[in-house]
């Protein structure tokens, strides 16, 4: 993820969390947030835990659909496998290995490949978007994606982004598992594991974003020549989902709608206390669908060890992560793209 302001906070002390990642790491900071007072005049109805009565918890699924399932332990498994091949920044041996595991996993799906040369502050770097596309019956499409390069800056260290990269990439291959071989009743659902989110060099000044998202926006770009953005129904990221002490922000930069389906598939599911105790303006992969006007949600929990002290760090291992954060996010995604399915 590239950056985050935050708008509004639980009760929880985190004072100086935000200006110290964007400062310490001199991040381009290219949306200026409105005051606290806006924020809270904001009309986003935004639930705290403690206002969800406990019997919404268990209160039914709304279509009667079965719950759906996720291989948690095959999820972490895959984190675990994603890691072992190191720092895997854009342009690197690593990379490719992650590249070909990945598409090891989709072997027999039908996968699109977008490769192109990035300008980056560090000169040119290949840039290669995996895709994956599961049809339905209905017309339309749900995109559900994950960036699956690790930091840059920090690609000559044991950096190995096991939340940051690995978490959320590894969450979209059990996803493909569990839609692999059955009929969609509903929208089709096209897994994109995207390329070189991470900045090259954040030192520079450049305008918001312009060095990092370079994958996405190539998609959006993409697909907005082709047609595809018009049939897209919703875009849902997943980015840094694997922290055991599991917070999913709501961030303002999002779909409304979308964020409160999201909720609503989270309740039913009873993990409704893991999502949206906080708000802020995040720079992450999907606002430039956002900005093309397709309704985007980010699930992404920026609250990675006390005062996020593991981002972009080479704490970002396998041992803060938990399997049942990859079950939260992964039933929560597949349970949205049902609700999505009967709008
Ligand atoms: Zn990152």
């Amino acid at each position: 993820m590239t950056s985050w302001q935050e708008s509004r906070r639980d009760s929880r002390p985190r004072l100086s969390r935000l200006a110290q990642p964007v400062r310490a790491l001199a991040f381009p900071l290219i949306i200026i947030l409105s005051s606290l007072t806006s924020c809270a005049q904001s009309p986003k109805p935004v639930a705290p835990t403690s206002d969800i009565p406990v019997a919404a918890a268990s209160a039914p699924n709304p279509h009667n659909a079965p719950p759906p399932t996720f291989n948690s332990a095959r999820a972490m498994q895959y984190v675990k496998e994603i890691v072992t091949f190191g720092p895997r920044p854009i342009g690197s041996a690593n990379h490719k290995k992650v590249e070909d595991y990945i598409l090891a996993h989709l072997k027999g799906d039908t996968v699109e490949s977008d490769s192109f040369t990035a300008d980056t502050p560090e000169g040119k770097l290949p840039v290669h978007n995996i895709t994956a596309k599961f049809p339905g019956s209905r017309d339309g499409i749900i995109v559900v994606a994950s960036h699956y390069d690790t930091n840059y800056p920090l690609r000559n260290t044991s950096y190995i982004g096991a939340n940051d990269g690995a978490s959320s990439s590894a969450l979209l291959l059990e996803i493909a598992n569990q839609l692999r071989g059955k009929k969609r009743e509903g929208y089709s659902v096209w897994l994109v594991w995207d390329d070189a989110e991470e900045s090259i060099k954040p030192d520079t000044e450049l305008p918001f974003l312009s060095d990092s998202l370079y994958g996405i926006r190539h998609i959006a770009d993409k697909w907005q020549t082709d047609g595809t953005l018009k049939k897209t129904k919703a875009f849902i990221l997943a980015d840094m989902i694997g922290d055991a002490d599991l917070n999913i922000e709501r961030p303002q930069n999002s779909t409304p709608w979308l964020e409160d389906l999201i909720y609503q598939a989270a309740t039913s599911l009873g993990y409704q206390s893991h999502f949206f105790a906080r708000t802020g303006i995040v720079g992450d992969d999907h606002v430039p669908f956002l900005e093309r006007g397709v309704p985007s949600a980010d699930l992404i929990d920026f609250d990675y060890g006390y005062n996020n002290v593991f981002w972009h760090t080479t704490q970002d291992t396998v041992d803060k992560l938990s399997p049942k954060s990859l079950d939260i996010v992964g039933s929560v995604i597949l349970e949205t793209v049902n609700l999505l399915d009967q709008r």
